[in-house]
């Protein structure tokens, strides 16, 4: 249930509605917004009486909520969640570009990758250093030591880094470097992960699950969201379906619906996608037409002598081309946030 408070509302007022929702055994969440405040009522197991609430000073109105999903729905909180790393915003209308390899191989791949896309003009860099690999017998990436280079890669370049927690047992180390802590496809659902993102200070960004309908997705945002980590990016990086004419499908429907459904900035990862490079690039062009927040995209100096996902790496050329096209894209869709996106 949502508790919409009048414009004019005072703290007091706000605070005694929450008072009340607490005293009934439920929990208040306060969102406050641009215009007003609304208080999300949660912790209850069946519908809540709107009567107990409706009454109460500087309250307008009460809604009942109909998604299973409460936090990361737009009936809860309207305005779209900006997410600010460093300068840089996700969400706000700009661009993000995010690219890098794979996985982190040694300092010298993961500068020269660096230095190309951040020429080209991405805005973050990529790259695992704890790898979730379909085989044990494949590269696991470097751990620590992969860390220690984002490190290095940010204080050369700039460009603030999006690397991957795996478990929980290591989701510490992962936090104290990245700038942005992703939960890949396979943990999509790992509960305890989830909840430990919940009480991160850094951004996380969640893929979805190679299998995941979009309200388990937005379910797993919402593990994150009701243990008090509010800043959640979500990655749409496609589903297994039957085909073999590419690794899994993009799922380009799910911006917009997310879109509606959601206050949380969405983002496309085309190259998990996809699985080979030949249909990155179109990709990324459907990924920023459809009006996603950003783009992630794998990039290798040399892709044909990496250690993981190079068929789908683009080339450093190929990479400036893309870069190319999707500002293009961007501009001419979205001519007001242009400017911001290409600065
Ligand atoms: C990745 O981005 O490094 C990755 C492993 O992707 P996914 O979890 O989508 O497979
Ligand atoms: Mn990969």
């Amino acid at each position: 249930m949502l508790i919409v408070m009048e414009q004019q509302a005072t703290q007091e007022e706000i605070a005694a509605v929450v008072a009340a929702v607490e005293n009934r055994g439920y929990q208040a969440r306060p969102i406050p917004g641009g215009e007003r405040t609304s208080i999300g009522v949660l912790q209850n197991k069946g519908a809540v009486d709107a009567s107990l609430f409706a009454g109460l000073a500087g309250v307008k109105d009460v809604i009942p909520v109909t998604r299973p999903y409460k936090l990361v729905s737009r009936e809860f909180k309207q305005e779209d969640t900006v997410i600010r790393v460093g300068d840089m915003r996700v969400g706000d209308g700009t661009l993000t570009i995010i690219a890098g390899p794979c996985a982190i191989e040694n300092e010298s791949q993961a500068l020269k990758t660096a230095r190309h896309v951040r020429q080209a003009g991405a805005h973050m860099f990529r790259g695992g250093a704890f790898k979730p690999r379909t085989s044990p017998y494949s590269f696991q990436g470097l751990g620590k030591e992969g860390l220690e280079i984002l490190n290095r890669v940010r204080s050369e370049t700039g460009m603030p880094v999006v690397t991957e927690a795996v478990d929980e047992g290591t989701f510490d180390l992962v936090e104290a470097y990245a700038d942005i802590v992703q939960i890949g496809t396979r943990n999509m659902q790992n509960f305890s992960l989830l909840k430990r993102a919940g009480k991160s200070e850094k951004p996380v960004m969640l893929k979805r699950g190679r299998a995941a309908i979009i309200d388990e997705w937005l379910m797993a945002a919402e593990y994150i969201l009701e243990d008090g980590n509010e800043q959640v990016i979500l990655c749409e990086r496609g589903v297994r379906t039957f085909v073999y004419h590419s690794r899994n499908t993009l799922d380009l429907s799910a911006v917009p619906f997310v879109r509606k459904e959601s206050h949380l900035p969405i983002i496309i990862d085309p190259s998990h996608a996809a699985g080979r490079r030949d249909q990155v690039i179109p990709l990324s062009r459907a990924s920023v037409a459809v009006e996603a927040d950003g783009i992630m995209v794998e990039v290798h100096h040399q892709p044909d002598l990496t250690l993981s996902d190079g068929a789908q790496s683009l080339y450093p050329e190929q990479f400036e081309s893309l870069c190319r096209e999707v500002r293009a894209i961007h501009e001419s869709l979205f001519p007001e946030t242009a400017v911001a996106a290409t600065g």
